[in-house]
C-alpha cells in the first residue's frame, strides 16, 4: 500500500482526547467522510460510536489495536487505507506509529512527544530522527497538534509573522481554574501528567537551558498571575516539550519560559504521594509480581475521560510576547478561555480533551484539505498559521489578543 485515500482519518486512542478528536471530526462530514477509531480497548471505542451514532447519526468503524507493535499498526491502516492518521494514544507509541505510517504510506499527527517508558524524559530527537524518511516518502508528520504543545506554537507563528518583527520573550501560561469535586484527579492521562510535572523545571535564556527546582520543591519558581476571566493564580514554572522546537524556529528569542497553575491541594496530595513511593515508575516486587507504583496510581485514580460530569470553571491558556515592531517595544497577550461544563455539554468532554482534541481535528482537517502541506517532520510552528488561527475561533476555540500590560516574574 502507498497512501490511502483523502477523507479517510485513523484515529488512535480512545482516552479522553480521543473521544474529542473523534466526536470533532464527525461534525465535519465535508472533510471526514470516514472515520475509524482503533484503541487498546475496545469498549472505548464502541462508547465513543454510540456517542457519534445518538448526537450526529453517523456511523464511524472501530477497532482494536496494540499500537506498540508496528505490525499490527500496519495491518489496521492496510485494512483502512487512511489518509492521516492522529495518534492521541500516549506518547510510548509515538514511534511505533511513525514507524507504521511510514511503511504504508500515509501521514500522521500527534499532541505529545516521544517519551521512553522507563525513563520520564521526553525531547522531539527520537521523533526529529525521522525526518528524512518522512521527506523521501513525501510524506507529512505534524507533531504536539493539542493546545500546549499546538495553538501555544501557533500563537507564536502568528505573533512571528502579523505582530512583532521580533519577537524576545515568550511565557506560555497555562491555567486551569476548575474543579472537577475530586479529591485529586489529573486533566490528562494521570501517568504522563504525573511524569511531567514531577521533573526539575527547564527554561532558555541567551541561548542556554537553565533548570530550576520541581513545583514539589520548597525552591520552586512560581508567582501570582493574574488571568483574565478567573483572576489571579498561582503558577509554577515547569518544563514543557514545546519549548524545545520554539527555541528553534522564532527569530530573536533571548528568553522563553512555561508555567501552570497548580491548587495547595493539588501539590499536596502530590508531595505526599511522592514521600511513600507511589511516582516511581520503576518495577518493585510485590508477592512475586512486578508493579510499576505509577501504573498502579494510575488505576486507582478516576479516568481522566470520566471527569466532565460535574466540572465547572475555565481554563484559560495563552501567551504573554514581547519584543519589537518598526523599533518599539511591544507586549501582547494572546490566550483562549474555555469552559469545562459547555466542553461537556458539547463533546461529553473536560475542557483540557476539549482544547487538546479540537487543534488535532484542526490540524487534520488542514492535511486533508491540502492547505497545509510538506514533506518531512514539522512542529506546528513552522507552518502558515493563519488557516489554523481561522479554524480555531469557528471549531470551538475563539482565541482573543490583548496589549499585554500585566506583570510577570522577573
Ligand atoms: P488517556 O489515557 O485518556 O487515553 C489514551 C488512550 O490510548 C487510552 O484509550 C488507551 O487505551 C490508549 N492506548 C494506550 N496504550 C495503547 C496501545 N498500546 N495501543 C492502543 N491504544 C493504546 O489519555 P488522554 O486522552 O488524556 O491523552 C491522550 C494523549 O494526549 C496523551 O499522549 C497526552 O500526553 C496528550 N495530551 C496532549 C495535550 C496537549 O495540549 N498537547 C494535553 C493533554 C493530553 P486504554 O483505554 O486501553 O488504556
Amino acid at each position: 500500500m502507498d497512501g490511502g485515500k483523502i477523507g479517510k482519518v485513523l484515529i488512535i486512542g480512545a482516552g479522553g482526547v480521543g473521544r474529542v478528536v473523534a466526536r470533532k471530526c464527525a461534525l465535519v462530514p465535508e472533510v471526514f467522510e470516514e472515520i475509524m477509531l482503533a484503541s487498546r480497548s475496545i469498549e472505548k471505542c464502541e462508547a465513543i460510536k454510540k456517542e457519534i451514532k445518538d448526537a450526529t447519526g453517523r456511523e464511524i468503524s472501530i477497532a482494536n489495536v496494540d499500537a506498540e507493535s508496528v505490525s499490527n499498526v500496519v495491518e489496521l491502516i492496510k485494512s483502512f487505507q487512511p489518509y492521516l492518521v492522529i495518534n492521541v494514544a500516549l506518547p510510548y507509541q509515538d514511534l511505533k506509529i511513525m514507524e507504521a505510517c511510514l511503511e504504508t504510506g500515509v501521514h500522521y499527527i500527534d499532541t505529545a512527544n516521544y517519551e521512553p517508558p522507563d525513563v520520564a524524559h521526553f525531547e522531539y530527537s527520537w521523533q526529529w530522527a525521522f525526518g528524512d524518511k518522512f521527506r523521501d516518502k513525501g510524506l507529512m508528520a505534524l507533531l504536539g497538534c493539542g493546545f500546549d504543545p499546538g495553538v501555544s506554537n501557533v500563537f507564536c507563528a502568528y505573533a512571528q509573522k502579523h505582530i512583532f518583527d521580533e519577537i524576545n520573550y515568550i511565557d506560555i501560561l497555562d491555567c486551569n481554574a476548575g474543579n472537577h469535586g475530586h479529591p485529586f484527579a489529573t486533566n490528562f492521562n494521570p501517568e504522563i501528567n504525573i511524569r511531567e510535572v514531577t521533573q526539575p523545571a527547564r527554561h532558555w535564556e541567551n541561548g542556554e537551558w537553565i533548570e530550576t527546582p520541581p513545583i514539589l520543591d520548597e525552591k520552586s519558581v512560581h508567582f501570582s498571575f493574574d488571568y483574565p476571566v478567573v483572576g489571579k493564580k498561582e503558577s509554577y514554572m515547569i518544563y514543557h516539550e514545546e519549548l524545545e522546537s520554539l527555541v528553534k524556529n522564532v527569530k530573536g528569542l533571548k528568553r522563553i519560559r512555561f508555567w501552570m497553575t497548580f491548587s495547595e491541594n493539588y501539590l499536596t496530595h502530590l508531595r505526599v504521594l511522592q514521600n511513600v513511593g507511589m511516582t516511581r515508575i520503576d518495577a518493585v516486587d510485590y508477592e512475586g509480581t512486578k508493579v510499576v507504583p505509577l501504573k498502579l496510581l494510575k488505576l486507582l485514580l478516576p479516568d481522566p475521560a470520566t471527569l466532565g460530569t460535574n466540572y465547572t470553571g475555565k481554563t484559560v491558556i495563552g501567551n504573554v510576547m514581547s519584543g519589537k515592531k518598526d523599533g518599539k517595544d511591544k507586549s501582547v497577550y494572546i490566550y483562549n478561555v474555555c469552559d469545562h461544563a459547555e466542553s461537556y455539554k458539547e463533546l461529553g468532554a473536560q475542557a483540557v480533551s476539549y482544547t487538546t482534541g479540537v487543534p488535532a481535528m484542526v490540524s487534520a482537517m488542514l492535511i486533508m484539505k491540502g492547505i497545509w502541506k510538506g514533506a518531512g517532520v514539522f512542529n506546528v510552528e513552522e507552518l502558515d498559521p493563519d488557516p489554523f488561527m481561522e479554524a480555531l475561533n469557528k471549531y470551538g476555540l475563539p482565541w482573543k489578543q490583548a496589549e499585554f500590560t500585566g506583570k510577570l516574574q522577573e
